[in-house]
């Protein structure tokens, strides 16, 4: 543990200084790229690495998310209907295995990242949503994986969690929560052990996808024979993604600790719960006894930004406390601690993709992980570092790589229009929480995605 701390003292990395070259260089330090860092080194030991991130690894969404821990199954529908059910149950069946090698990655590099394997329970909080879970129970029972998803009735979901307004809803017991930070600091520490070179504070202020790949930024450059862009919702500023990937900032409120209020509710399991809105909902519970209580934004006009309100937003964090308040009466009196957001890349069909581009096909990139990228992260460096070293296996064989996602349209339709569906989506939540139907051109719009064919909204 002492090696490990003098590897990370907790200081950013010196910024890029110079032009240098690595075997492979990598653009974002979240998940996505460590995780890619970390397989190459076991597919290929020694191999020179260079990380580039604007910020601190894991300052982005890695290292602030809710630490929801699953794989794929929540998408067996849609994998199922594009790939066909064996190449669906192959994809997930991988996925999932990310999550118990999370936990042993954490324990072998003798981390504590906090992984509870509490399951997650999914739940309807108001009549519009019941039922919402049916398609994701019947998927995996026709993929002969029944355990994945179980219906739970109203009284079995307030043996879990008491609130007023739960109704019925469904159990993975498989899946847990982990300190989202905690990972990310853990994945920092064992590449700078394996002496993985990484830059912080070095945004890649142009790129090149030549052969070699050259990445610039504002101290110098790193030419490589292979690059890997992992940027999450910041591809939206690439003109190859702006299409296929649009920022949507999501939010997180988080109480002082009050065990006692959470033992007032029987919520002790650690099990993570949302609800099935729109903006879907996301709770938990931390080791030291608090809520982190998170939502997508509740307001309009967000849909396609990276500002500073992806950080933090006064108006959705005010909509998270009513909503915490008015699931949890208990915690009216409970303080409040800190609350922030960060941006996830949402894709049309609610998956991420993967691929290689350049005229060498020598860079590669997975993004699109729609707000659900702390399981499938790890199962992402599997894929990348099998793309960057060429591979042909299991792993760079897998259906979403090489996808065509699902494109958004051209500005100046997509602004105006994400803006227009979001703050009918937002209507539509609004009016389904106070028990009535919203209006009907209120839902013609919320629906419109779908009606396009997007896997985004009711
Ligand atoms: C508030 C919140 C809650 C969430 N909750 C959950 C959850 O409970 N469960 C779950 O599965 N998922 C959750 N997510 C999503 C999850 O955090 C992401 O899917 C996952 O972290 C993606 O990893 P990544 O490496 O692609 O992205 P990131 O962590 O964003 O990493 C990308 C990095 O690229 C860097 N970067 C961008 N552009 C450049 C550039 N030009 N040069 C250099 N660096 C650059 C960024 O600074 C960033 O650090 C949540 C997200 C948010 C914001």
């Amino acid at each position: 543990m002492e090696e490990a701390l003098a590897a990370d003292p907790g200081e950013p990395c010196p910024p890029l200084a110079g032009d240098l070259t690595a075997d492979v260089v990598i653009l974002g330090g979240g998940y996505v790229g460590m995780w890619t860092a970390w397989q190459l080194l076991q597919r290929q030991h020694g191999i020179d690495i260079a990380i580039l991130e604007q910020d601190i690894c894991g300052g982005g969404p890695s290292g602030r998310n809710g630490g929801f821990t699953y794989g794929l199954w929540d998408d067996i529908e849609s994998l199922t209907e594009l790939f066909g059910i064996n190449r669906a149950v192959d994809l997930c069946v991988k996925a999932a295995e990310s999550v118990e090698e999370l936990r042993r990655f954490a324990e072998d590099q003798g981390a504590d990242i906090w992984f509870r394997r509490g399951g997650n329970m999914g739940v309807s909080s108001s009549p519009a949503q019941d039922g919402a879970w049916d398609g994701m129970v019947q998927g995996v029972r026709a993929a002969g994986f029944p355990d994945q998803f179980v219906p739970l009735t109203p009284e079995q979901v307030q043996e879990h969690c008491r609130s007023p307004i739960f109704r019925a809803g469904m159990f993975a017991a498989s899946q847990a929560t982990i300190q989202p930070a905690r990972l990310a600091r853990a994945l920092r520490t064992a590449l700078l052990e394996a002496n993985v070179r990484i830059y912080e504070h070095s945004p890649v202020s142009r790129f090149g996808s030549g052969n070699p790949a050259v990445a610039e930024t504002p101290g110098g450059s790193i030419r490589a024979g292979a690059a890997v862009v992992a940027v999450n919702a910041w591809a939206a500023q690439w003109k190859r993604f702006k299409r296929t990937v649009m920022p949507r900032g999501t939010y997180i409120v988080l109480t002082q600790p009050a065990p006692e209020k959470l033992e007032a509710i029987g919520w002790t399991g650690g099990e993570g719960v949302y609800d099935f809105r729109t903006a879907l909902r996301y709770l938990r519970t931390t080791n030291d006894g608090r809520i982190a209580f998170g939502a997508a934004s509740a307001r309009a006009g967000m849909g396609t930004g990276l500002g500073p309100r992806m950080r933090y937003d006064e108006g959705s964090i005010a909509a998270l406390i009513r909503d915490l308040h008015r699931m949890f009466p208990e915690f009216r009196g409970v303080e409040l601690d800190c609350a922030w957001g960060g941006p996830i890349d949402v894709t049309g069909l609610h998956l991420p993709f993967f691929g290689s581009m350049g005229a060498a096909a020598n860079v590669h990139y997975g993004l699109g992980f729609t707000g659900g990228g702390v399981g499938p992260s790890h199962l992402a460096g599997k894929i990348l570092s099998g793309l960057a070293l060429g591979a042909d296996d299991e792993f760079t064989r897998l259906p979403l790589v090489g996808i065509q996602p699902k494109r958004f349209p051209p500005e100046p339709l997509l602004s105006p229009g994400a803006a227009i569906t979001q703050a009918a989506m937002v209507r539509k939540d609004e009016a389904e929480d106070e028990g009535r139907r919203a209006n009907p051109l209120v839902d013609l719009i919320a629906r419109m995605p779908r009606r396009l064919g997007y896997r985004l909204g009711p």
